[in-house]
């Protein structure tokens, strides 16, 4: 569970990261900061591209660039953009790349980096295929 002071730290990295974001097609900039059990914060953008296909959003970035480091033990991811009238959740992609690091934290922030809707990688996966489901029994025919 990630402390209020490691909260505000995130909400800063998040909207830091979301400046940094390369979208010169959606004009959606997204920040995000995911938050690893030993206290070290990673950020991410959004970044796109001309095929679109390609795109990248500022979760995944943020996880890619933590297990790029040698961590994936995470206690909480923080989202922003720029909307104001409702908080904007992570996509399907990035619902199902956060369950592959288990059940954590998952908080919207809103732009003014004071609004905050919280959930969790579970709540926004019900149901969702992960690691164990690998480990099941199968059967051979
Ligand atoms: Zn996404």
């Amino acid at each position: 569970m990630a402390s209020q002071e490691e909260l505000n730290k995130m909400i800063k990295v998040a909207s830091d990261a979301k400046s940094k974001a390369y979208c010169p097609y959606s004009h959606f900039r997204v920040g995000a900061a995911l938050l690893c059990e030993d206290g070290t914060i990673f950020s991410g953008c959004n970044v796109e591209n001309g095929s679109y296909g390609l795109t990248i959003c500022a979760e995944r970035t943020a996880y890619t660039k933590a297990v790029s480091e040698g961590h994936t033990k995470y206690k909480a991811i923080v989202v922003t953009t720029d909307v104001e009238d409702r908080f904007i959740t992570p996509c399907g992609a990035c619902r199902q790349f956060g369950i592959e690091f288990g059940n954590f934290e998952v908080y919207c922030v809103k732009p003014d980096q004071k609004t905050i809707h919280k959930t969790s990688t579970n709540e926004l996966l019900p149901g969702g295929f992960g690691p164990s489901d690998l480990e099941a029994p199968r059967s051979s025919q």
